[in-house]
């Protein structure tokens, strides 16, 4: 079988270091060696908010960042889900494949809610990770670069093609998550690093902006430095940052900055994170917002023929 690659993100806002570490420079290595598609999930922003917000900003805002890590738009299709409607009626027929109780059990989606700052959750919030089983099915995709939140979505695709081909003859393979060398980096915060949760290092911070974050960042009162994950999670997720960044362990790091305290601690995370970013600004600036519409649209062309002639075979198998 031949492999295929599909991923994306929510265009809710600028790329971080956990995209990153957990999935991007995964596809980056993966796109020269299979096909691949990147999906800027624009209706799945709706599933935890009540407007889509400034979504062509960050859908050019995505682009640019894609291009900065070097995603190359001439091994790789991206494309935006509003941009495929036939990728999108791949939803009713694998709705029908899950049951409810499957729905509210979904790890990750428990967690969203929890984070979301909705006063009511929607149905979508429930769907969207069947909506997710139609975007790596689409294009039959085998490979899907994710972070550790994703794992339960990749599980529902794999249930969802399971359940298609034994109803219905073989028509989807069932796709295997990679996960990053990080599968979860934590965010300022302690918590997750998302766009949507005001603790991420954006892969398009200036070094001032970098600097600045990692200066609010909590740390403890301890002068010595040691990585000690239970006991010391802040100054622990400092050193993970700063490690990932200069391809060093983190222990190393601490043993390095000894008794020089969180100060020290800030000022090695705050240089190993610009010194990572430097490259990927300047590669960010190569490029303008038309460039970055101009490679949406030829992806969204080559994206829905994709999935015109998957929905064809879809409808085929169940009879339409
Ligand atoms: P939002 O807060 O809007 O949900 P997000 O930061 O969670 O944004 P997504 O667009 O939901 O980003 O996720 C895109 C991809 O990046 C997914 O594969 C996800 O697993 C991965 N990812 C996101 N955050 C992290 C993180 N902190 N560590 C590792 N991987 C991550
Ligand atoms: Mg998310």
């Amino acid at each position: 079988m031949n492999d295929v690659v599909l991923t994306g993100d929510r265009p809710t806002g600028p790329l971080h270091l956990g995209h990153y570490f957990g999935s991007l420079a995964n596809r980056v290595m993966l796109q020269d060696k299979y096909p691949m598609y990147v999906l800027i999930a624009d209706y799945q922003v709706i599933t935890d908010r009540d407007l889509p917000g400034e979504i062509q900003r960050h859908t050019t805002g995505l682009l640019l960042d894609y291009l900065a890590v070097g995603i190359d738009p001439a091994k790789a299709t991206v494309f935006r889900h509003s941009a495929i409607p036939e990728l999108n009626q791949l939803l009713l027929p694998f709705l029908s494949l899950v049951s409810v109780a499957e729905l509210r059990r979904n790890p990750t989606v428990k967690d969203e809610i929890a984070h979301s700052s909705q006063a009511v959750v929607s149905g979508l919030m429930f769907t969207y990770p069947v909506h997710q089983a139609a975007d790596i099915l689409f294009c039959k995709g085998t490979l899907v670069p994710v972070g550790k939140d994703q794992l339960p979505h990749v599980e529902v695709t794999r249930t969802v093609a399971r359940r298609f081909n034994e109803r219905y003859g073989p028509v989807f393979p069932l796709p295997e998550a990679l996960m990053g060398e990080q599968p979860v980096l934590k965010g300022l915060d302690g918590g997750k690093m998302s766009k949507s949760r005001g603790n991420a290092i954006a892969l398009s911070a200036t070094e001032d902006e970098t600097a600045a974050l990692i200066r609010k960042a909590r740390t403890d009162s301890e002068r010595l430095i040691t990585f000690d994950e239970e006991r010391r999670p802040e100054v622990a997720n400092l050193l993970t940052l700063a490690g990932l960044c200069l391809g060093r362990s983190p222990r190393e790091l601490a043993d390095e900055i000894g008794d020089g305290g969180a100060a020290q601690l800030k000022r090695v995370a705050t240089e190993a994170v610009n010194e990572f970013l430097r490259p990927i600004r300047r590669r960010r600036a190569e490029y303008t917002e038309a460039d970055a519409r101009q490679i949406l649209a030829e992806g969204n062309v080559k994206a829905r023929e994709r999935a015109v002639r998957t929905l064809d075979e879809v409808q085929a198998a169940m009879g339409f």
